[in-house]
């Protein structure tokens, strides 16, 4: 892992082509590629955990890590369904768990700083500070002192965002919890609120049922993933219900309270004022935009009301210059879209932009259980945007491989443009829904349509034939067992 000690400032040079500012996954991506491009990059991070940021550090990957854990518990307690002895109830241990999260974040933390290195990207770990539009000043992040200034042709702003509790609650690690605190806990609590409705809480809500908490999750809106197709919502919610994780939703919180025994929350439920009570709070509500710190008000950049820079659509800030990617410009992205920013500012830097990637063009994975996974367009969408589609469906009721693995609970769709057969949209509800929706990512990136996807060879028996089915399904082919 590194440290101040092992950084160094020394090779940076007084003045690069790039200097990067936020060593998270957006970050990284535009230090590595801006440097395969050929130019002399400099990348500086002020997390004293070393490169890789929230994904790495608090996010995607704990939570990866946690909720593979979780799958393989709630998996072993439903041993006696596949004929397995376990012998006892199987018990999450957290100890284990956070060492084998830190095992994993070291890894990848090493395998990224050693990529970076091999590209010639200078690393310095130092909190950055615009100094002018072509100056950044390296900090020393704990006390501020200035360490040196370098001269950049370029500078990209990758400094992510932060959780932001909601109801006026302090996040304190031990009874109200925002979801990156829930990936390093020490002890399973008793009981769990969940504030919240999207990806990170239904995430939340699958690790804690499966550590044997009793879970509430409580929206005011009226179900699961508002950014979902509405079936993969409803899916989502039957699920819970059936494993024993309680919905409340239209729930309005009107305020909560910490007491000795946990956290209180009053709240409006149809018109009732009620209360709940549990040993824990998961606040997943709100990201902030970490901007506060750079001296971009200074040097006149623009932000937006939630204090996001503002971008235009080559990523670069109202000074000429200076881009900003990642987080900083949204802070509802996924890691993936923060990637392909950064690619996409070398690109840009370099005089070859092409077309900049769009929230759209990314599956969205939710590791529930089951998983569930989404692409591009949802049926309300599609009607909104008055796209007449053709849809595809397979249940994994009538997939040879589900059944034989023992999960047939689930579906895949895929929605398609009437008129050209192009893929719109895909929804997935199922074990690996991850790796199944991979696929479909890939063959809409390169414009397959969906009568090429139903011509497509895929291994048998398993769930990737379910895809192919689905898109047997909308150009009216019937396979030999296809029912649903
Ligand atoms: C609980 C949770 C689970 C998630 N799971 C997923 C998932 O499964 N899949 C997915 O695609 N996305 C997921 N996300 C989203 C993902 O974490 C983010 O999209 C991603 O981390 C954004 O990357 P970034 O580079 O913009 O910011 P970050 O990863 O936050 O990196 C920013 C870095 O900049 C550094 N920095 C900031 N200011 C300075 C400065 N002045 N000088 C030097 N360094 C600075 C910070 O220390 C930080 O390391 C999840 C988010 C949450 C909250």
């Amino acid at each position: 892992m590194a440290t101040r000690a092992s950084s160094s400032f020394t090779n940076i040079g007084k003045s690069v082509d790039v200097v990067v500012i936020g060593g998270g996954h957006s970050g990284c991506a535009a230090a590595l590629q801006c440097a395969r491009n050929g130019a002399s990059v400099a990348l500086l991070e002020m997390r004293d955990g070393g490169l890789g940021g929230a994904y790495l550090h608090e996010t995607t990957i704990p939570a990866r890590v946690y909720l593979r854990s979780a799958e393989i518990a709630l998996m072993a307690r439903r041993a006696g369904e596949f004929a397995v002895d376990v012998g006892g109830e199987p018990r999450i241990e957290l100890g284990g768990l956070l060492r084998k999260k830190q095992a994993a974040v070291t890894s990848i933390e090493s395998n990224m700083r050693n990529s970076l290195k091999k590209a010639g990207v200078h690393i310095a770990m130092a909190r950055g500070y615009l100094a002018g539009p072509e100056r950044v000043a390296l900090l020393d992040p704990e006390s501020g002192d200035d360490i040196m200034t370098v001269s950049a042709k370029n500078i990209i702003i990758a400094s992510g965002s932060r959780a932001v509790a909601p109801f006026g609650m302090k996040p304190d690690g031990a009874r109200v919890l925002i979801p990156e605190q829930l990936y390093s806990i020490r002890n399973a609590p008793k009981s769990a609120i969940i504030l919240g409705n999207d990806t990170t809480s239904c995430e939340a809500a699958t690790l804690l049922s499966a550590l044997g908490s009793s879970v509430t999750i409580v929206t005011e809106a009226d179900g699961l993933l508002p950014e979902v197709d509405e079936e993969v919502a409803m899916f989502l919610s039957l699920e819970f219900q059936k494993r024993g994780i309680n919905t409340l939703f239209a729930a309005q919180i009107r305020s909560t309270e910490l007491g000795s025994a946990g956290v209180k929350a009053n709240i409006t439920v149809g018109g009732k004022q009620e209360s709940l009570s549990a040993e824990i709070a998961v606040a997943c509500v709100a990201r902030q935009p970490a901007t506060d710190h750079l001296g971009l008000r200074k040097l006149g950049i623009e932000t937006a009301y939630d204090s996001s820079i503002k971008v235009d659509d080559h990523m670069r800030t109202s000074k000429a210059r200076v881009f900003a990617i990642g987080e900083c410009t949204d802070p509802a992205m996924l890691s993936e879209e923060a990637y392909a920013q950064g690619e996409y500012v070398a690109a840009v830097i370099q005089g070859d932009p092409g077309r900049r990637p769009a929230a759209h063009d990314f599956p969205r994975v939710v590791e529930t259980d089951p998983p569930v996974a989404s692409l591009g367009l949802t049926r309300e969408q599609a009607r909104n945007a008055q796209i007449p589609i053709t849809i595809g469906r397979r249940s994994l009721k009538f997939n040879s491989h589900a059944i034989a693995r023992g999960e047939t609970s689930g579906f895949i769709t895929l929605l398609c443009e009437q008129a050209t057969g192009e893929i719109l949209g895909a929804h997935i509800a199922g074990p690996h829904a991850a790796e199944l929706i991979g696929a479909v990512a890939l063959a809409k990136k390169f414009e397959y349509s969906v009568t090429d996807f139903a011509q497509g060879f895929v291994t048998g028996p398993s769930l990737a034939e379910a895809v192919v089915e689905a898109a047997q399904d909308a150009v009216g082919q019937h396979s030999l067992d296809q029912n649903g």
